[in-house]
């Protein structure tokens, strides 16, 4: 069956085989006494609003009818649908599961307050292994998806973008399936990753590492941690987040000593030359048998020495277990959920900071929202405005998050949960039911 999960999925996904929903639950705990958020709004933020499951058949290349399970669900909205709407990223994986979806739309809603947005958070996804079906199988079974959402989507309801298995052909079949059933009118803000020539935001491709990277400069700006000028970085999964990172970080004239996918992992201690990894992985679809570079586990590559680790994969990859071997002095979270909370407590204690999905990954859900702004008003911003904006975005939420960091909340996550919560509150209050 095409769908079937690889011995390689099952090995991917049993690096968090623990509920990243609970866990998220068990921070949001944590973070609310240092708030003033009144108890009725964190039971509201401890559940999503409405979860929405479809088992939907799609025609296979072969002749066969197969069934695929499609999940979009919708965290909490401070503004509500009409206003603003519910945003985040659809997901295609084998293993993907509602409790991940359900975490993966609270960290939106957060995120979305991190950076100030007003928007929503929500997820999707879709039970599916890309890497098994044709394109024509992958078209098939998006637009299906599409038909299976139905209403739940739309510009000012909920407005989907790429995650881990997408990419802007899926959210062009999106933004097509939906608009050939509103009146077969183009409907550009009905999803945002679009490709460039169709309504898509310059930068939004590699928003989420290039936002990244800003914050990572604005923290060692203001923090100045004892890393050197010009730091050793190793890389945990190469596709959107991961490799767009490594490129930025390269052009910096820092140093890759290490990359992993789902394949496996390389070294090379005095840096991997980038541009010719990229090349490589396009060629063959992995990192693996990279001409210069020395093999290692994709457990080795998260206690490679370095200064950065960028975990850029799934969820659930830095535990208890490899937590007190990190060697990496600062983890910039791309990846969604990367560190365990036991784990989080031991990098604490040995010092190491963990710059926190909800910013460090942020620049995605921002350009995003510029993409959404643009395609409301017909507007084409060029790359250096877009590039300018974000740097803003991030810097100022950068300061505001360091700014709890440095005199109250003395622990990166918190710290973040904190600023998101505080955003929440006003909004929340004003229309609720106080
Ligand atoms: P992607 O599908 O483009 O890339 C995922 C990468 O992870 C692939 O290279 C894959 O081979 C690798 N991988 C999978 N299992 C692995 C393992 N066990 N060890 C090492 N590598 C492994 O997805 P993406 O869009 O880059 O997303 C990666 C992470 O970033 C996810 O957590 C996602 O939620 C988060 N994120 C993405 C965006 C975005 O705009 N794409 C925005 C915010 C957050």
């Amino acid at each position: 069956m095409k769908s079937s999960i690889s011995q390689q999925e099952k090995e991917e996904k049993s690096m968090s085989q623990r509920n990243p929903f609970t866990d998220a639950l068990s921070v949001l705990d944590r973070a609310a006494p240092h708030t003033a958020i009144p108890p009725w709004m964190l039971q509201l933020l401890k559940r999503p609003s409405r979860i929405l499951v479809s088992e939907f058949p799609v025609r296979m290349d072969d002749g066969r009818i197969e069934f695929f399970t499609g999940i979009r669900v919708r965290h909490r909205n401070p503004y509500s649908t009409g206003a603003a709407p519910y945003k985040g990223g659809i997901r295609y994986h084998p293993a993907v599961s509602i409790d991940e979806v359900k975490a993966l739309a609270l960290w939106m809603t957060l995120k979305c307050a991190v950076m100030g947005l007003p928007l929503g958070g929500a997820k999707g996804a879709v039970v599916c292994n890309p890497k098994e079906l044709s394109h024509h199988e992958l078209e098939e079974i998006t637009r299906t998806y599409v038909r299976a959402l139905g209403p739940n989507i739309g510009p000012t309801i909920d407005v989907p973008a790429p995650d881990v298995g997408t990419n802007e052909d899926v959210m062009a079949w999106i933004m097509d399936e939906y608009s050939r059933h509103h009146q077969g009118e183009t409907t550009l803000s009905v999803v945002t990753g679009k490709p460039v020539s169709l309504g898509g935001s310059f930068g939004r491709a590699t928003a989420t590492a290039r936002g990244g990277q800003f914050v990572l400069e604005n923290f060692i700006g203001l923090a100045q941690p004892k890393i050197p000028q010009t730091p050793r970085v190793a890389i945990e999964g190469f596709g959107n987040a991961g490799a767009n990172f490594a490129m930025f970080a390269a052009k910096l004239g820092w140093t890759i000593v290490g990359v992993s996918d789902s394949s496996g992992a390389v070294s090379r201690a005095e840096g991997l030359d980038v541009p010719a990894l990229l090349a490589h992985k396009r060629k063959t679809d992995s990192v693996v048998g990279f001409p210069g570079s020395q093999a290692v586990s994709q457990k080795e590559l998260l206690v490679l020495p370095c200064d950065i680790l960028v975990p850029a994969a799934l969820e659930g990859s830095i535990t208890r277990e490899n937590a007190p071997h990190i060697q990496a002095k600062i983890i910039l979270e791309l990846a969604n959920g990367p560190t365990t909370p036991e784990a989080d407590e031991i990098l604490n204690q040995r010092g190491v900071t963990i710059i926190p999905d909800i910013l460090a990954n942020a620049g995605g859900v921002t350009v995003s929202y510029f993409e959404l702004v643009q395609g409301n008003n017909l507007d084409r911003w060029h790359e250096d405005k877009v590039d300018q904006e974000l740097a803003y975005y991030m810097r100022t939420n950068t300061e505001a998050w360091f700014k709890i960091l440095s005199t109250r909340v003395p622990e990166p996550r918190l710290a973040a949960y904190v600023l998101a919560l505080e955003r929440l509150v006003e909004p929340m209050r004003k229309r609720g039911f106080e």
